[in-house]
């Protein structure tokens, strides 16, 4: 399997005041494609952190990044929005749906930044809330949906572009266990198809679920195990 994430003593200190605060310490982590990984650790070791660098949501204090080969550390700030633009769809754990728009708009905002012209966009956004099971359900707004709704129309929005690589960070944190399992099983059936995906998870049941668990530790990273 070729190598898609690949990071090296990789740092991320917040400067508050006088203070200096090490958030992630040297972590080296690489991901293959067409993996399908967890990341746990208590509340504040850096996973979140973690993520949205990887995510290109951030940028670290020090290291080395490269997602296929391309070294991201030294992308300026357009490079940077591309690259998450093409390669990556983001899950949060609370859905993060614009109010104000409906399922279908929602899902047709990341074809606006990837320049998919209008017609293709509503073609592209029915069918992807289609496939999830919301097809009758479009012009909802997220109010007006389940969380377990919600959630599928955020996976349908992180999916509409065909990013190479899915995060989710405690996609499953605001469901109950029913609703869970059932995004579990879309991300699953997601990886199955060759989608390479990193969560985030408090719940070892979720955990479970993946390939590989990283464990995280006060920023470092403390123990891997792998499920066959
Ligand atoms: P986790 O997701 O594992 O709970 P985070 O990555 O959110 O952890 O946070 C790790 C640490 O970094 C925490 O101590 C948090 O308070 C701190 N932190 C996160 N974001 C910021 C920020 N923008 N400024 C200062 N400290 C931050
Ligand atoms: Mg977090």
């Amino acid at each position: 399997m070729a190598t898609m994430i690949s990071i090296e003593g990789l740092t991320k200190t917040y400067h508050l005041g006088e203070l200096d605060v090490p958030v992630l310490k040297e972590i080296d982590l690489s991901i293959q494609e067409g993996e399908y990984v967890a990341i746990m650790g208590t509340s504040g070791s850096g996973k979140s952190t973690l993520m949205n660098i990887i995510g290109c949501l951030d940028r670290p204090t020090s290291g080395l990044y490269t997602l296929d080969g391309r070294d991201l550390t030294t992308m300026d700030d357009d490079e940077l929005a591309d690259i998450r633009n093409q390669y990556i769809g983001f899950v949060f754990q609370q859905f993060n749906l614009l109010p104000r728009l409906t399922a279908l708009e929602n899902v047709m905002l990341p074809m606006i930044y990837a320049e998919v012209p209008r017609s293709e966009r509503i073609k592209f956004a029915i069918a992807a809330l289609e496939k999830i099971g919301l097809g009758d359900r479009l012009t909802n707004r997220p109010s007006q949906l389940s969380g377990g709704q919600q959630q599928r129309v955020a996976i349908a929005r992180a999916l509409v572009n065909h990013p190479a690589l899915v995060l989710a960070d405690e996609p499953t944190g605001a469901l109950d266990s029913k609703t869970s399992h059932e995004i579990m099983e879309l991300l699953t059936e997601l990886n199955q198809q060759g989608t390479t995906i990193a969560l985030v998870t408090h719940d070892a049941t979720v955990a479970a679920q993946t390939k590989r668990v990283i464990h995280m530790q006060d920023g470092v990273i403390v123990e891997t195990e792998k499920h066959s």
